[in-house]
């Protein structure tokens, strides 16, 4: 499942995956007695991420995404599951917070471009600031060298970095949010529907962006969207998520072409496809995903190599 190339200039253990989530669940406790509700976001999931792998996680809204995307970047605390980047159980051994190491291994990218940039700075100022917290000391020359390959990385000019945000549309804007993460040289970036605030004309140039950084610098990426296409375009491998549930998982391209789950059927059924002549049928409403993993009490692990259906207990 691992893409062809080369990454060889991450660091040592190679083989093994760099994101390894295990049993992870989210649940938000609502109200206060006696009307208290639990929000089940996240329920006992696991994947792998390899180095240099795009994984995409799909899915209808609500279905728990940012949650996760929430959780790897360490912006809160999971109820349950382990979290291993790197061969580090990360919070067993890390503070609270994350560390200075960790953010400088996962950075996020946000929907909003504009949300995620504060109108009152120029651009160099988003740039400076990681490239100075998480790099060695750099003389003004050097650094303004560093902008500059920054920005060009991203497909941007040097004279935007006098620019504000507002001097710019929303796709620069998210060449922006992406060099920001880059200058810290992640490992993996968690890229929340990055191009769904976008027009459709830009859409493709952040995806190919993506992939660029993928195939040259070998940074791995969670593409987290609701849109499947996008998933089959740029993902190695997707996952879909239903309900808090991860439900199905594979190759995108195997994936896409034979959908297992009635869920996936459904959402790729909303896919326009030129080629497809014939519509596709949802599957009967009581068939739905929604209904089916909690019906039968499956559920799924993805692991780097294999799929593996996990029974619970009381199955047996
Ligand atoms: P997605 O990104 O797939 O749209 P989210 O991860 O944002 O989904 O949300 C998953 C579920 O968790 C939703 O039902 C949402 O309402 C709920 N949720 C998310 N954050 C919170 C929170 N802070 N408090 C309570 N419920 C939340
Ligand atoms: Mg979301």
């Amino acid at each position: 499942m691992s893409p062809a190339h080369s990454t060889s200039s991450r660091q040592g253990t190679a083989t093994e995956p760099l994101v390894q989530v295990r049993n992870l669940s989210k649940h938000y406790q609502l109200g206060s007695f006696p009307f208290r509700s639990t929000v089940r976001a996240v329920n006992d999931i696991s994947f792998d991420i390899n180095r240099g792998e795009i994984v995409a996680l799909v899915g209808e809204s609500g279905s728990g995404k940012s949650t996760i995307a929430r959780i790897l970047a360490r912006l809160e605390q999971p109820t349950a599951g382990k979290l291993i980047l790197d061969g580090q159980d990360i919070f067993a051994t890390e503070r609270r917070r994350a560390s200075m190491t960790y953010r400088s291994k996962v950075q996020m990218v946000f929907q909003d471009p504009f949300g995620s940039l504060n109108p009152a700075h120029r651009i160099e100022h988003f740039l400076t600031r990681p490239l100075q917290l998480h790099g060695e000391k750099d003389s003004p020359r050097a650094l303004k060298l560093k902008l500059r390959e920054l920005m060009a990385t991203v497909g941007l000019g040097e004279q935007m970095l006098d620019r504000y945000p507002h001097q710019l549309s929303g796709g620069q804007r998210q060449r922006v949010a992406i060099a920001r993460a880059l200058a810290v040289e992640p490992e993996i970036i968690l890229a929340d529907e990055p191009t769904s605030m976008l027009d459709v004309s830009v859409r493709i140039g952040i995806l190919n962006l993506m992939r660029k950084l993928r195939d040259e610098r070998g940074v791995s990426m969670l593409y987290i969207t609701h849109d499947l296409a996008s998933a089959r375009y740029i993902a190695d491998t997707t996952m879909v998520m239903c309900a808090g549930d991860l439900v199905e998982g594979g190759e995108s391209i195997e994936l896409m072409a034979a959908p297992h789950h009635p869920y996936t059927q459904l959402l790729l059924s909303a896919v326009p496809d030129a080629r497809r002549t014939q519509t596709v049928r949802p599957p009967r409403r009581d068939a739905t995903a929604r209904n089916a993993p909690r019906g039968t009490g499956e559920r799924i692990t993805l692991s780097a190599s294999h799929w593996a259906l996990k029974v619970p207990e009381s199955a047996h």
